[in-house]
């Protein structure tokens, strides 16, 4: 049993409020913190029990954070805010004594950047502590990184090829909208695309590289190769792997606004000066964008992510697909959210519960794919999110 502390109340810090609760059989006491105390009170209503904590912080702050982990004591913190605030959370963990979780790598604000190297050259330091960090522990990266480990386990002896297929074949209804907060989103979509082969990083122009996939339960869709985080730690931990890429799906009409709003500049994070105030561009776009915690309700559809995977078996060549598929009405349901926060926000819980009940405990600065994956591929099965798997078929890939 241990005290968690959630720091944001977003869609994805809903989620793992609501499953925390249900976990309660490892959490005594339970804080949501962010920096808008009325939303933290608005989930605690939502779920209906009073005796979770809220409280106000600015996690850019490190003294407001350590006076609040002083206060509430927690043994792990959820850093489910956003990638910015990865440095400052994880530097008061360490002044207070704390653990640390998040669901994404570090940016800086002012620069389109994803790498784990800044959270990485904290390890010694956790180390010294007896603290565990884990990173990375939402879907992708997080179950994705999983599947990988729990591949490299059971299936292979030498994982060569990887493809992680993240598919969202959700209608919203709304004519453009991102699943997740829109400013982190756009950043990550309209980067340069990197993917690993022959022990190197390959360059691409955004979303230059596409193909046709077909998803299960859902069909053909058009996949955009991206950079995605888990691919910088998982051919580190898996050295055998000789290409690793990640696809997305998205549609025509998402990729037609997502260029006008590129060509009229507003995808920008240069600050501009607007009748004698600094705005950035894209923080702009956010505030008149609709809220992705507000799409839930009329959300058809589901989302299938999952990892496709060849290599070596005993000698011979094997073929490995495994994916979830997760329904947004379904997600809606349980919790108020869509299914991308939803399948961010169960992982993030089932961490923190392994966390607790110390088979997820280790000091040091940690990517999921570097714990045992069986209890938290269990926990998969029984807390919402289920997966399946398929041997041996062709991959398209
Ligand atoms: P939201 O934008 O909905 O929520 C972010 C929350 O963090 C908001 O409540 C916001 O407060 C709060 N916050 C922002 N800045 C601060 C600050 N300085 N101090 C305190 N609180 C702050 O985001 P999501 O819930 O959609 O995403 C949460 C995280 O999950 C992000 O890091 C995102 O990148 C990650 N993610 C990971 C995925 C994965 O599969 N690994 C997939 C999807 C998301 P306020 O409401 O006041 O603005």
């Amino acid at each position: 049993m241990g005290r968690v502390l959630i720091i944001g109340a977003g869609g994805v810090a809903t989620v793992a409020a609501h499953k925390v609760v249900k976990n309660a059989d490892v959490f005594s006491d339970i804080m949501i913190a962010s920096r808008t105390q009325s939303k933290c009170d608005d989930i605690v209503r939502a779920i209906g029990n009073p005796k979770i904590k809220t409280a106000r912080v600015d996690a850019d702050n490190i003294d407001e954070l350590v006076r609040l982990f002083d206060e509430f004591r927690p043994d792990l913190v959820m850093n489910l805010a956003l990638p910015y605030q990865d440095l400052t959370i994880m530097e008061a963990c360490l002044r207070h004594g704390c653990s640390y979780l998040d669901t994404a790598n570090y940016e800086p604000k002012d620069e389109a950047h994803f790498e784990y190297s800044w959270q990485w050259a904290y390890k010694e330091r956790f180390e010294a502590a007896g603290l565990t960090a884990i990173l990375g522990c939402g879907f992708d990266p997080g179950v994705t990184s999983i599947f990988t480990a729990y591949a490299a386990k059971h299936y292979f002896d030498e994982i060569q090829y990887l493809d992680i297929v993240d598919c969202n074949a959700g209608d919203h209804h709304k004519a453009f909208a991102t699943n997740f907060n829109p400013e982190i989103n756009i950043r990550e979509i309209t980067q340069k695309g990197l993917f690993w082969e022959d022990g190197q990083w390959r360059e691409t122009e955004p979303l230059e590289i596409h193909k046709t996939l077909n998803y299960p339960n859902i069909g053909p869709k058009e996949s955009y190769l991206l950079h995605h985080e888990e691919l910088e730690s998982l051919v580190k931990n898996y050295p055998t792997i000789r290409r690793a890429r990640f696809w997305m799906t998205f549609g025509q009409e998402y990729l037609t606004h997502l260029r006008v709003i590129q060509n009229i500049g507003m995808a920008s994070i240069k600050p501009i000066n607007y009748n004698g105030m600094e705005i950035v561009p894209l923080q702009f776009l956010k505030a008149v964008l609709p809220n992705p915690q507000e799409l839930g309700e009329n959300y058809e559809g589901e989302t299938s992510i999952g990892c496709r995977i060849r290599g070596l078996k005993d000698g011979k060549e094997q073929t490995y697909y495994i994916y979830n598929n997760c329904s947004h009405q379904a997600a809606y349901e349980e919790t108020g959210m869509q299914g991308v926060s939803y399948t961010t926000g169960v992982p993030a819980c089932i961490g923190a519960r392994l966390f607790m009940l110390g088979e997820w405990k280790r000091p040091g600065v940690w990517n999921v794919e570097e714990f045992d994956p069986d209890n938290f591929m269990a926990e998969l099965n029984k807390q919402g999110l289920p997966w399946h798997e398929i041997f041996n078929q062709d991959l398209e890939l």
